[in-house]
């Protein structure tokens, strides 16, 4: 099923199919195919039955919106009252949420019933869903290949159509990488306009959650169902509500696209080159313009990235300790050997080694030679940044250097794990929006990605450079065959 959301809600309005049907009919596919992908971490038919007898019910009541009805998944990082909420990790696999997160009521508030809990790296740490404790995920374009991460069950099952639409969240690339690596088209909006409450904490000046669909349209209304103000996360920013879908059929003459040379050098694929080359001629068509911009300090993002976000990680997963929530070791002699043997038992390997690495860059002494100088970097690269939107609306690029790669290939090598997110790391750490969107194949008919980056809270402009660059080509339309 390759549905879009437009095309959903029409057929829910014009009364050709009920909310319980599109379920039923998705609920379907994903128990034929989900043994194949394992993109979902958790299954409650009934849950979203019920969800979309409420939905239809709602319609019928006259009180509709324009997605109620339409039924999504949500990353397994989102916390959903009654929902088992794992985070991908062993520590939470028992954990069943007492609450929504801010993201959930949005949705619950829209009529959006939900249709699973996606698979995920554990904690959002990887690039290729292959850290979850729940196995990983298979990409549906080549099973076996990954199909990126962190957020590869969202990508996935909105790839094999085993969901409209899906939620995942973004610290250093973890929705554009696996949307680019899956084929679809995935969106990391400002810091700030969405909040983080009730989502797990990874590394929370980075963290952001964000929609993945077919398309940018999708995204678009996605968004406006997603952002909004929440006192309740003190990094929400307090904004006029925006419609995200207002200037999508804007016409593209006179746009102005940076392109950052430091993304189109050394370590970049040829078909992804190629690829995204062609990209930039169909936008010349389109009547945009491009100048040359640099992003001299990107270099360093990853780098910088691997202190920061393993130091904010150390801080925020001391609370998983086996007291309050998740699990606990069977068998301990006091209090220090039951959080030492729950942690050692609950975590990871790449979790572990993030608490290590993080635990270390903020110990005294090694504060100001990590920490701190990571902190500098960070501010540079977004001078880069504020440099280059002066000479542009938009900043375009790869979104991966490559294509989705074997199950296995960079799992024993966690630098090369960490350089698949090069594109994609420096606009977290400058806080700015990016998309990912599909722009081609390689020679072995896996999805190339192209990211676009938009200066703070261009969001809008972002999705309609998007949507036209959509409307001409059919990237985006494809679907994995066999699925
Ligand atoms: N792959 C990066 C990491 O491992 C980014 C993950 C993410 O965006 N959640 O940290």
């Amino acid at each position: 099923m390759t549905h879009t959301l437009r095309s959903l809600s029409t057929l829910l309005a014009d009364g050709k199919a009920s909310s319980v049907e599109l379920c039923r009919d998705y609920l379907a596919r994903i128990q034929a195919l989900n043994p194949t992908l394992n993109a979902f971490i958790t299954v409650d038919a009934d849950r979203t039955l019920a969800e979309a007898a409420a939905a239809d019910a709602r319609r019928a009541a006259g009180q509709a919106g324009p997605l109620t009805g339409v039924p999504v998944a949500h990353k397994d990082i989102f916390c959903a009252e009654g929902w088992l909420t794992t985070c991908g990790s062993k520590i939470l696999a028992n954990f069943v949420s007492p609450y929504d997160a801010h993201v959930i009521e949005q949705f619950k508030a829209a009529g959006m019933p939900t249709l699973g809990k996606t698979n995920m790296d554990e904690f959002a740490m990887g690039s290729s869903n292959e850290t979850s404790f729940f196995g990983p995920v298979k990409n549906p374009w080549d099973t076996a290949r990954v199909p990126g991460g962190s957020s590869g069950g969202s990508a996935a099952c909105v790839a094999a159509g085993l969901a409209p639409a899906a939620t995942g969240t973004d610290t250093g690339g973890s929705i554009r990488q696996p949307a680019a690596l899956c084929g679809i088209t995935g969106l990391k909006p400002t810091y700030g306009v969405v909040s983080r409450y009730g989502m797990i904490a990874f590394a929370s000046s980075l963290d952001q959650g964000g929609p993945m669909g077919r398309t940018a349209e999708d995204c678009a209304w996605l968004l406006n169902v997603m952002a909004g103000f929440d006192v309740r996360d003190s990094t929400s920013l307090e904004r006029v509500k925006e419609d995200y879908t207002r200037d999508l059929t804007k016409p593209l003459a006179g746009l102005r696209i940076g392109l950052p040379r430091e993304f189109f050098g050394e370590g970049l694929s040829g078909d992804t080159a190629r690829a995204v080359e062609a990209a930039i001629d169909q936008y010349r068509k389109l009547g945009a313009e491009t100048v040359e911009v640099g992003l001299p300090n990107s270099r360093l993002s990853v780098a910088a990235y691997y202190v920061l976000a393993p130091a904010e990680a150390s801080s925020n997963l001391s609370r998983f300790d086996g007291v309050r929530y998740g699990y606990r070791t069977p068998e301990y002699r006091d209090l220090t050997d039951m959080y030492e043997k729950t942690r050692a038992e609950g975590f990871g390997a790449e979790v572990k080694r993030r608490i290590m690495i993080g635990t270390y860059v903020l110990s005294h002494g090694y504060y100001d030679a990590y920490y701190i100088q990571a902190q500098r970097l960070r501010r540079l690269i977004a001078n880069d940044f504020a440099e280059a939107f002066r000479q542009c609306d938009v900043i375009l690029g790869p979104t991966a250097p490559t294509t989705a790669f074997r199950l296995g290939e960079k799992a024993d090598d966690p630098v090369q794990m960490y350089l698949s997110d090069i594109y994609t790391i420096a606009v977290n750490l400058a806080g700015l929006p990016g998309m990912s969107l599909p722009c081609g194949f390689d020679g072995q008919g896996l999805p190339i990605g192209l990211q676009l980056i938009g200066n703070y809270f261009a969001e809008a402009k972002m999705l309609n450079v998007a949507h036209q660059f959509q409307l001409a080509t059919d990237w985006h339309a494809r679907a994995p065959q066999g699925i």
